[in-house]
């Protein structure tokens, strides 16, 4: 088996040497002043990337799913009532850990496929007329779907509805590779993992909380020991940490931050973008379309691929990690064997992504789907080519 493939799932991403290298640390004492010269800037780098001036980074060695916890651990009690959307599996699990956290969680079931019903939200929210509800949870970008929600419209409900309720947004699979504005849509707890668009291994979870979920943390009764934002906080305002921290990662986290603000986030998330598009176009060549409804809701970090009747997506999957080596993500939950997803974010190019649509190609004609070869691949560099045109023309 070789090693030198790119992977094509959305998360873990592939690593660029760089940022390997900075995770690759001697040992150093965390508790000396050397902590801080690389741990000050990685959370100033991602409360850029947040874009929050007035909220706090806090990292926990964990993954997205510890940063789920930490973030309703530290702000609610048991029995609070809380709002949210099923329409994945990212979203179905996050319901599920506030269940098993003895929260009353109000389910609104949506079509996997489609996204957030800010609709059903602002209804629901506006019957709450006692402000039972606590908290709203969104799945910025469901990564099982390849469905990405509108945040700022669901800020919109809450307003709409004069409705004091946190708001808590999973970015797991968005942030670092797709707008996201932590202040202007007035996210109170944001939710990011290294292992994605911030092209590390996994290990470190990132949470934003704003002024006034760090306000919430004085009520809130739930337990928590290990992932408590008030040892955090109190040991970061010295430049430190309340227990042993992953030093690599967050080394690495700072390049991270370092290399994504140098290629600047509106480039960032015009390459995403310019890497999906052209994995859609390969798909209409294939004639199959994405698992998202429609097009405002297509994601720029992972795309769910709809098999005809009568194949299993897993099959594509399985034959191209047999037989080429390459990794591509299994249909989880509903959509399990509907589906197949090719991943589009964090460290790739173009020329990466067009190995991984031909890789896909043959993988679907060795199981016989209709896909005619170099299709998908003759779409997407057509695509590709007239974009870097159109770059080349601006720049002149
Ligand atoms: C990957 C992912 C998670 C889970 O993160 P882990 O780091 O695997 O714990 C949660 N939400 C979304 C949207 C994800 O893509």
């Amino acid at each position: 088996m070789s090693f030198q493939n790119p992977v094509f799932i959305p998360g873990p991403t592939n690593i660029p040497d760089v940022i390997r290298k900075a995770c690759d640390m001697p040992t150093i004492d965390h508790r000396s002043s050397l902590f801080a010269q690389f741990f000050v800037p990685a959370i100033e780098g991602v409360r850029k990337i947040l874009k929050t001036t007035t909220g706090e980074v806090i990292l926990f060695p964990s993954t997205g799913t510890g940063g789920w916890e930490a973030a309703l651990s530290n702000t609610l009690s048991a029995g609070d009532t809380v709002l949210a959307a099923r329409h994945g599996m990212f979203s179905h699990r996050w319901i599920d850990m506030c269940q098993r956290h003895g929260l009353d969680v109000q389910v609104i079931e949506a079509p996997w496929g489609a996204g957030a019903p800010v609709a059903a939200f602002e209804a629901a929210l506006r019957a709450d007329t006692g402000h039972k509800i606590k908290a709203l949870l969104v799945t910025h970008n469901e990564t099982a779907t390849g469905v990405k929600s509108d945040i700022a419209g669901v800020r919109r409900a809450l307003d709409a509805a004069g409705h004091p309720a946190l708001l808590y947004v999973d970015g797991v699979s968005s942030i670092g590779s797709m707008d996201f504005r932590m202040d202007e849509w007035g996210v109170d707890l944001a939710i990011a993992g290294s292992q994605k668009g911030f092209m590390l291994p996994a290990g470190l979870a990132i949470v934003g909380i704003s002024p006034k979920a760090i306000a919430a943390m004085d009520s809130a009764k739930l337990p928590r020991t290990f992932f408590d934002f008030r040892d955090m906080r109190n040991s970061y305002a010295n430049g430190g940490f309340p227990y042993t921290p992953p030093v690599g990662l967050i080394n690495g986290l700072a390049t991270s931050v370092g290399m994504l603000l140098d290629e600047g986030l509106d480039t960032v998330f015009a390459r995403h973008h310019r890497l999906a598009e052209g994995v859609r176009r390969a798909i209409a060549a294939w004639g199959m379309t994405p698992c998202a409804h429609s097009v405002d809701l297509y994601s720029d970090t992972v795309t769910a691929v709809v098999v005809p009747e009568g194949f299993n997506g897993t099959d594509v999957v399985n034959v191209a990690a047999t037989k080429y080596g390459v990794a591509f993500g299994v249909g989880l939950g509903e959509v399990a064997g509907k589906v197949f997803r090719i991943g589009h974010l964090g460290s790739l190019t173009d020329v990466m992504m067009l190995s991984g649509l031909a890789t896909a190609e043959m993988a679907m004609k060795d199981l016989g789907y209709p896909v005619t070869l170099g299709s998908g691949v003759a779409a997407a560099q057509d695509y590709y080519r007239k974009a870097a045109d159109a770059a080349q023309m601006a720049a002149e």
